[in-house]
């Protein structure tokens, strides 16, 4: 038998002094949350992933391809709204902050 043993660290100052503080349930897959006893900060432990660079690039490069969004999103498995603004983020200028 093979154990592993994994210690978390705290987000915000790496600390490994945290303790367990509920759960996340907003993911479909509960996530443990935790507090710092050092920083006193709050936290998720493996918070949900957002999707990477690589498949965003790939995702504006087939609707560059005069691909509909959602033919993108069918495609990629991912979400018509996520594709939607990541296209609004690269195609609209940035508003100047007054
Ligand atoms: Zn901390």
């Amino acid at each position: 038998m093979i154990t592993e043993t994994l210690i978390h660290h705290c987000t915000k100052c790496d600390s490994p002094n945290i303790r367990k503080n509920g759960l996340d349930r907003r993911c479909r897959t509960p996530r443990q949350k935790y507090h710092c006893l050092d920083c006193n900060a709050y936290g998720t432990l493996n918070p949900k992933g957002y999707h990477d660079e690589a498949t965003k690039e790939q995702a504006l490069a087939i609707y560059q391809e005069q691909a509909s969004i959602r033919g993108t999103a069918r495609v990629m498995g991912i979400h018509q709204d996520t594709v939607s603004r990541w296209i609004k983020k690269v195609t609209l200028p940035s508003q100047p902050k007054i």
